[in-house]
């Protein structure tokens, strides 16, 4: 009986809705919205919603459906009829339908959706009866066959597009809007033919056909290639599926008193608290969002031109930012809806947690507070960590020269210079050599999202604030100019003016993501200025993590810059990137090819020098915070000389023979470097480099002791370590040492020593090993690679497929292998606090930048996290997420 059947279809409307609140994962995110909209009494048109469980079916079973399925879409077909009176596939007062997809994460713009269902030649008489335009009528039902014709029958909008152009061309008329009821009479029966020829069938006039076959397509286009490829980039997995929703038509081009827009309660882009979108007079949902046509601003002052909804339709305006403050009063978020106009009365089609750039992102979630709508810690969770790095990234150095090119709108903040692309072929040709490009297009599309994805920034000729490009360019962090309407492209030649300045494909050009501008050739950049809401979300952070951040970092550059995005320490110095200079580098080389120990001291004296000055100037860049200093981990193959001209070089530098100098760096040149002579290996076969070393870093204590009056205990940390036995050894030279410096030079230094994690059998060991150390420091990297057997270097290669295929879920340099690489981590962790309970436990490797990570980092009650200058804040803002989920627990 029906009871004992499964329920695959939710009806809504504006008095009553069966989905009930946030069933997102079952209803996708559109369905669950109008569910809950519908709940709050909001004035949406009725319809219902096939769940996302339809499309695993779907997809596992051959593209079939369940049994009940029609049952149940005719009754709720039934209850609409009722709702409104009007009726699917009546002549005189026709229903008609709008078909969407909704997955339970928003995928804007990605999937298909179909307007105007349920036109045939009767209806359309009937729908231009009712509503006493003809016009009307016609003109839906010309959009009808043209979406269905690309969405179900797969022919190319071209195709419609050239119909379209060969009667305007015949009529000499320029826009859609200027045609008339013979002109739509003629376009329409020219798409049934379209539709005849490319598809070998006719257009179907049964409304129900219409329906099966839209919602099968629907359906399908979760699985289309840019769903696919957006999904790869956004992490979300393919097994969650798309909702469809089938919802009664408003008809926003009915009248010169109908339209459609898209709304952001705030601000996107800079999250001002007031109501921001753009609309379109006379004209359907899918008009704004496709970027054919340049919609109008809400607000009167966003833009400087008129034609505002709040100067155009001010009752509209009034009420549209009424239902705002009660959208976000409810969903206690910025929105994003979309709304249509019908003959002075305003529907509301949709509402989704708004997406936003991190600036916007940062000061909603300060506003939400101080508006008592969230807490701080709600606050601190809404912010997205991974974002934070686009409010550090450069804006347009203050004085620098420019040359103005042209101006669109600014879409998505940030700046970037390029060489400009007309193609997605050509963007990603540019990154194969490593260069940065900017992408020009004429109006934006879901394929782009690829191209968006590996070039610096964008610019679109048409197109809005809301249009695809500009939605997806703010979730990825990319500067980002829309509407560049002044500019002209010419495919064919690769070129683009702005009618006095022709620039091609390849040409430098610098765009400014906060102002819109494009100027000519290649800009400085400097770096921003943090705003306030930064700072507040940054000091929340701190608040509530436990986790210590500090950076892997050992320039000066580098450290003031850490410093300054609030690190608390330096968590990896690495000694050995101390001597990439050009000027240092030739010093390592001496001392790894001499054949003599003697011949490595001359080197090393000269190292010592650059060293020790080194670490006065860090010491005193870095106060009294803790620096930990790794001895050199020298991979062979990253310092000796490659080419014949480096060889043929550095033999002159070093006064040999060229032929000697080859030999030697022959017989250096290892198959695994990375597993080869490196770390505290050196150190065993040439103590000497370590000695230098250590002197080096105590010579300094003393010297910012005597003329600074700094106390420095640096903590020094072992590389590559796989047994006690080598810390023993260390640990006898470093104190033999620091005896012998106590005494040259009469001062008392303090000093920690630490090891690395680097190999699984040093975190076996964990325990022996702790018993001669103060602190752990997991090398995750390198313990990525030793635990999965996966080579550093080599293995993005073909990481790639893994990924795309699962056998990962994430790439494992990026994100901790939990299960593995994870387990060794804990494993270190809970030997190394049995050896010593006193033992400070870190993580220096690329995982401290991510937040997964980090999230189990915390669960693991690792002390300090380490990570690049630029990933502090994320580190900040994650820690802080990881300890309040944990308390929540
Ligand atoms: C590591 O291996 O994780 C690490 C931090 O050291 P490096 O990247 O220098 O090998
Ligand atoms: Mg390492």
């Amino acid at each position: 009986t029906m009871s004992h059947m499964k329920k695959y279809v939710y009806n809504f409307s504006s008095s009553n809705s069966e989905g009930g609140v946030l069933n997102n994962d079952l209803l996708g995110g559109k369905g669950a919205n109008l569910g809950e909209m519908s709940a709050i009494g909001l004035p949406i048109p009725p319809g219902f919603t096939i769940t996302t469980e339809v499309c695993s079916y779907f997809f596992q079973n051959d593209k079939q459906y369940p049994e009940t399925l029609k049952d149940e879409i005719l009754l709720s077909i039934k209850s609409v009829e009722q709702d409104i009176k009007k009726y699917f596939g009546n002549n005189t007062n026709p229903l008609l339908f709008s078909i969407r997809s909704g997955a339970p994460i928003s995928m804007p713009g990605m999937m298909d959706s179909i307007l105007n269902l349920g036109l045939n030649d009767k209806t359309v008489i009937g729908l231009g009866d009712i509503s006493n335009d003809r016009r009307f009528a016609l003109d839906s039902y010309r959009r009808f066959i043209q979406m269905y014709g690309n969405v179900v029958l797969g022919i190319e909008h071209e195709k419609f597009e050239d119909d379209i152009d060969s009667r305007k061309r015949s009529e000499n008329k320029i826009l859609d809007i200027e045609f008339d009821e013979e002109d739509l009479d003629w376009i329409i029966d020219a798409f049934k033919d379209t539709i005849e020829r490319f598809s070998g069938a006719e257009f179907p006039q049964d409304p129900r056909i219409q329906l099966w076959n839209s919602i099968s397509a629907v359906f399908k286009s979760w699985m289309n290639p840019r769903a696919i490829a957006y999904r790869k980039i956004k992490n979300i997995p393919n097994t969650l599926g798309t909702g469809v929703t089938i919802q009664s038509m408003v008809y926003g081009n009915l009248n010169n008193n109908s339209a459609t827009g898209i709304a952001f309660t705030r601000n996107p882009s800079t999250g001002a608290n007031k109501i921001f979108g753009e609309y379109l007079v006379n004209a359907q949902g899918e008009d704004v969002v496709a970027g054919i046509r340049t919609p109008f601003p809400i607000n009167k002052n966003e833009h400087s031109n008129d034609n505002s909804l709040e100067e155009i339709m001010p009752e509209m305006y009034t009420e549209l930012k009424a239902l705002s403050t009660r959208l976000e009063n409810h969903y206690r978020d910025m929105q994003d809806i979309e709304f249509t106009i019908e003959n002075k009365k305003l529907y509301l089609l949709q509402t989704r947690n708004a997406q936003r750039s991190a600036q916007a992102d940062v000061k909603i979630a300060v506003d939400l507070v101080n508006e008592s709508l969230i807490s701080e810690e709600e606050a601190l969770l809404r912010v997205n960590p991974s974002s934070l790095e686009a409010l550090l990234h450069p804006v347009l150095a203050p004085n620098s020269k420019k040359e103005f090119f042209s101006k669109g709108l600014n879409a998505s903040p940030g700046a970037a210079s390029g060489v400009i692309c007309f193609s997605i072929a050509e963007v990603e040709a540019v990154s194969e050599t490593g260069g940065k490009s900017i992408l020009i297009r004429e109006e934006t599309s879901p394929e782009d999202i690829q191209g968006m994805f590996i070039s610096s920034g964008l610019v679109t000729i048409k197109g809005g604030m809301t249009s695809h490009a500009a939605v997806v360019a703010r979730g990825m962090g990319r500067p980002c100019i829309v509407g560049a309407g002044k500019l002209f492209i010419d495919q064919e030649k690769k070129t683009v003016s702005n009618k006095k300045i022709v620039l091609k494909s390849g040409d430098l050009i610098t765009i400014d993501g906060f102002s819109g501008e494009i100027y000519l050739g290649k800009l400085e950049t400097a770096d921003p200025e943090l705003s306030n809401d930064y700072l507040t979300i940054m000091n929340w952070a701190d608040k509530y993590r436990n986790l210590q951040i500090r950076s892997n970092a050992e320039t000066v550059t580098d450290i003031s810059k850490a410093l300054s995005f609030g690190a608390e320490g330096v968590g990896l110095c690495r000694t050995e990137h101390m001597f990439f200079e050009d000027e240092r580098i030739i010093f390592i080389r001496e001392m790894i090819m001499s054949d003599t120990k003697q011949g490595r001291e001359i080197a090393l004296k000269k190292l010592l020098n650059f060293q020790r000055d080194d670490f006065i100037e860090i010491f005193r860049l870095l106060k009294e915070k803790p620096i930990t200093i790794r001895l050199l981990d020298l991979p062979m193959h990253e310092f000796l000389p490659n080419s014949h001209i480096e060889i043929k070089e550095v033999a002159n530098a070093l006064n040999v023979g060229e032929s000697y100098a080859k030999e030697k760096v022959h017989q250096l040149q290892e198959s695994n470097p990375m597993l080869g002579h490196r770390g505290v290996r050196m150190a065993i076969t040439y103590p000497e480099i370590y000695e230098m070393q250590v002197r080096a870093i105590f010579e300094a204590v003393v010297y910012v002791k005597r003329n600074n009056k700094l106390k420095i205990s640096p903590e020094i940390m072992i590389p590559l370590v796989s047994n006690s036995m080598e810390i023993k050894l260390v640990k006898r030279l470093v104190q033999r040492i620091r005896n012998r410096i106590e005494i040259e030079l009469g001062e008392k230094i303090n000093f920690t020593l630490g090891t690395m994690i680097e190999l699984p059998s040093a975190a076996v060991r964990g325990k022996e090993i702790s018993k001669e150390v103060s602190f752990f420091s997991f090398g995750t990297n390198d313990l990525t690679q030793t635990v999965l057997g996966l080579s550093r270097d080599d293995s993005s290669k073909f990481l790639n497929q893994y990924v795309e295929k699962k056998l990962f879920e994430k790439d494992p340099f990026v994100s901790i292998d939990i299960e593995s690489v994870g387990k060794i981590v804990e494993i270190g962790t809970i030997n190394g606090r049995q050896g010593n309970n006193s033992l400070k436990i870190g993580i220096c490797g690329e995982h401290g930048a991510d937040p997964e990570s980090i999230n189990f980092f915390e669960i693991l009650g690792i002390d300090y996290i380490s990570c690049s200058p630029y990933k502090i804040p994320l580190a900040r803002l994650a820690a802080a997420q990881a300890s309040i989920l944990l308390d929540r627990k």
